[in-house]
């Protein structure tokens, strides 16, 4: 059986509480547009309790990274468990920015992952290759380090999904070919499964994200073995993000 999609937003460092009016829009059309899907915004933290509270019931909250840490002296940081206690049952881990910016390995982001499973949220935890690395032939092999040292062991198909999003598509305008994406997924799907079972691998959602917008969604959603997207900049406007969700099959 295959899971059921999910389609999340991220809308990074933007948003003030004006812009909520977009998730009015996304509230307004999710139960037909979540129809068969599961649905989800990431707002910046600043706006968790205002999104919670249009979003209830309809569309999942999550947050945007998290503290490995439950409690203590780390000035700005956020824990888990405080994105939990907002409302929030998910959250994403290990985005390439906060790789690339904050120089997250591997080995934090595992960290993260067990706060998140700790603190009872499902860990989206993003991997990809930068342009570099699939010019140089080294997609898969940075794909299965990233996985291999990200994913503690206990994952389930609850507690964790997978998002695949090569670093040169994110915010660019281009996106992967369903060929590579297809290549990679069904390298994941495999990875996954040698690691964790075929029955636990088959039910971890793998995402596909980079510049997925209404007019692609479609064909890459498609794909075998993607289970639903991730979207940043094309989740900050409500009517784009729920064209998204309606282009899942
Ligand atoms: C992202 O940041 O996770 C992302 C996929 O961004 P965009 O859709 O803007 O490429």
């Amino acid at each position: 059986m295959t899971p059921r999609p999910l389609i999340a937003g991220n809308w990074k460092m933007n948003g003030l509480l004006r812009h909520l009016t977009e998730l009015e829009v996304v509230a307004g059309a999710a139960a037909e547009a979540g129809e068969g899907r599961d649905l989800l915004i990431c707002p910046p933290a600043t706006l968790l309790s205002a999104s919670a509270g249009l979003l209830f019931g309809k569309v999942a909250i999550g947050g945007q990274d998290c503290h490995a840490e439950a409690s203590g002296a780390y000035t700005g940081d956020v824990a888990a468990e405080m994105l939990a206690d907002l409302g929030a049952t998910y959250v994403i881990v290990g985005h390439s920015e906060r790789r690339a910016i904050h120089g997250e390995s591997d080995e934090a982001v595992r960290a993260k992952v067990l706060a998140a499973w700790r603190a009872g949220l499902t860990a989206i935890v993003c991997i990809g290759e930068t342009e570099a690395e699939r010019e140089a032939g080294e997609t898969l092999d940075v794909l299965s380090r990233q996985l291999a040292g990200s994913l503690p062991d206990g994952v389930t198909a609850r507690n964790t999904v997978v998002a695949y999003e090569p670093v040169w598509a994110i915010g660019t305008g281009r996106t992967a070919t369903t060929g590579d994406v297809k290549e990679v997924h069904d390298f994941l799907r495999q990875k996954l499964t040698e690691r964790f079972g075929s029955s636990v691998a088959g039910g971890v959602r793998l995402l596909y994200g980079g510049s997925v917008k209404p007019n692609n969604a479609a064909e890459l959603l498609a794909v075998a073995n993607v289970d639903g997207a991730l979207i940043g900049g094309a989740s900050l406007k409500g009517e784009d993000f729920v064209a998204i969700c309606r282009a899942c099959p």
